[in-house]
């Protein structure tokens, strides 16, 4: 078999893959990226998990969704009213299909146009960094690379009493394909992928059930941002139970009974679909032949320095399938970090500024440390809030509920956090990162203009409260 020689191999076009890839072939690197994913129409599809079944299909049904949901609960405040709403799910889905097509087709445009030779099929690397491609014509290829790029990304955990069927019990490929709304879906996590996807079906008319085994809901959060954003849910109508641990998934016909145990023992509910969304895992399996001395944790995870380096020589590793945040945008930045260094550049990752949102409405974000976390390591802090509801912008939009907390540190008032939760909040996060990748201060973010009337009010007034001269509320 011949073999073709690369400055770089990347196995894995999802986010982190196809940053990696063409950042490497920017810097004039003889690049292949391989992909092994097909898309809906059984044709290669790049872009990974975030362009085909995550990211990007979720918020377009989030969206869909949310106008359904305006519509017939938000307009009447507005004075508008319509007869008979109603939406079509297949025109929805539809249109999801079509944005997934549309970026999918563009990953594969951009390689042409930087020269990243893309091999659809299943990539595994071989001792000495060469890797073997299986194809989907049944041909295998061999390549060498004077570096390879592992990023093969995550799969759904599966539990073992609730085995995916792809019709009846789903994880996210199958929540973003229901031909119609379930009247009853459960689900099992109120993870992110959980309370976005139980959101979408929530919106559209199902009676949705979250089951969650910790006792906390969003323990990772700022916990005054978990209890307004579950405030929110509730009134919504998303039921989300807490400490109720799973432990059984009989189908029967049509409808799936789970057990679950709770504070009050154990309980059963029936219900048309459900979603598992208990996590992630890396997708490492077959990835590594016998020999390469890649090593992986307990978790199926590649070992990696802070550099995403491996250890093995010229062999990296990026994105889902490391330790870091499961998030697309931590896989772009390891991508473009791991093609410069290659490249003899400078190339960094700094993981305590990574923003997290969750995209339900009101909409969840953060970046740095919570309050919770500060006073667990002891580290004297202040803290500043500002309430939507007292901002002129959300009030207009008929959007007054959440706030904004800037935390800053007791003694040097550097920002070690900023947690939102509200419409939008998606974007004001990155006022936070951008001032704590500057290593500014609540007084700096203070002391800058923002526009008004406008949602990054809130930010601004809320790094006011934080040395109690908030203008717009009672410090
Ligand atoms: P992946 O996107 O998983 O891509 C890996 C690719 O490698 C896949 O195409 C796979 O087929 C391919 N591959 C794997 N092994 C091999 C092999 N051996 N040979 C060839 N090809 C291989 N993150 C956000 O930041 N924001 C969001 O809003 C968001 N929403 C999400 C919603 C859902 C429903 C889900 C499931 C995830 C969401 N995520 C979100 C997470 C995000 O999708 C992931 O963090 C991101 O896709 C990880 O990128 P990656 O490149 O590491 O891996
Ligand atoms: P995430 O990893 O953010 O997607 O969240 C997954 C959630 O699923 C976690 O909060 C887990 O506690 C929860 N979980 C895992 N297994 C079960 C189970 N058997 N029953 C209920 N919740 C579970």
């Amino acid at each position: 078999m011949a073999t073709e020689n690369f400055d770089v191999i990347v196995i894995g076009a999802g986010p982190a893959g196809y940053h990696a890839a063409i950042r490497a072939a920017q810097l004039g690197l003889k690049t292949a990226c391989i992909d092994a994913a097909l898309g809906k129409d059984g044709k290669p599809a790049l872009g990974g998990t975030c362009l085909r079944v995550g990211c990007i299909p979720s918020k377009a049904l989030l969206d869909s969704s949310r106008q359904y949901w305006n519509l017939t609960h938000l307009f009447g405040e507005h004075g508008i009213t319509a007869s008979n709403p109603a939406i079509d799910i297949g025109t929805m889905i539809g249109r999801k299909d079509k944005i997934v097509k549309q970026f999918t087709g563009g990953i594969a445009m951009l390689f042409k146009a930087n020269k990243v030779t893309p091999y659809y099929g299943f990539g595994q690397l071989q001792p000495g960094n060469v890797v073997t491609v299986k194809q989907h014509d049944g041909t295998t290829v061999e390549l060498k690379g004077t570096n390879v790029v592992l990023a093969a990304g995550s799969d759904s955990i599966e539990l073992p009493f609730a085995k995916f069927d792809g019709k009846t019990i789903v994880d996210n490929v199958g929540a973003l394909d229901f031909t119609e709304v379930p009247k009853r879906l459960g689900v099992i996590g109120a993870g992110v992928i959980g309370l976005e996807l139980g959101s979408v079906w929530k919106r559209l008319g199902a009676e949705v059930t979250i089951l969650e085994a910790l006792p906390d809901f969003l323990a990772a959060a700022d916990a005054e941002v978990a209890k307004t954003a579950a405030r929110e849910f509730k009134k919504q109508g998303l039921d989300i139970r807490l400490g109720a641990k799973v432990s059984k998934a009989d189908v029967k016909k049509n409808e799936v009974v789970l057990t679950y145990t709770d504070a009050k023992g154990e309980q059963t509910i029936t219900v048309d679909k459900l979603l598992v969304s208990v996590g992630r895992r890396a997708a490492t399996k077959g990835l590594l032949a016998d020999g390469t001395g890649v090593k992986l944790d307990q978790r199926g995870m590649i070992e990696v320095d802070e550099h995403c380096h491996t250890g093995v020589d010229g062999v990296w590793a990026i994105g889902d399938c490391v330790r870091g945040p499961m998030l697309a945008h931590k896989g772009f930045e390891e991508g473009i970090a791991v093609a410069e260094l290659i490249a003899g550049l400078p190339g960094h990752v700094n993981l305590d500024t990574i923003p997290w949102v969750i995209y339900t409405e009101p909409e969840i974000a953060w970046v740095g440390k919570t309050e919770e976390q500060l006073k667990a390591e002891g580290t004297p802090y202040k803290a500043g809030s500002f309430p939507f509801a007292a901002l002129g912008r959300a009030v207009a939009m008929a959007e007054p509920a959440g706030f904004v907390k800037v935390i800053a540190h007791a003694e040097t008032d550097r920002i070690l956090g900023m947690h939102l939760v509200g419409v939008n909040v998606s974007e004001l996060v990155h006022e936070g990162v951008l001032a704590m990748e500057f290593s500014g201060s609540a007084d700096d973010l203070a002391r800058i203009c923002h526009a008004h009337p406008t949602l990054s009010e809130a930010v601004h007034d809320a790094a006011m409260a934080v040395s109690k001269r908030a203008i717009h509320k009672a410090n």
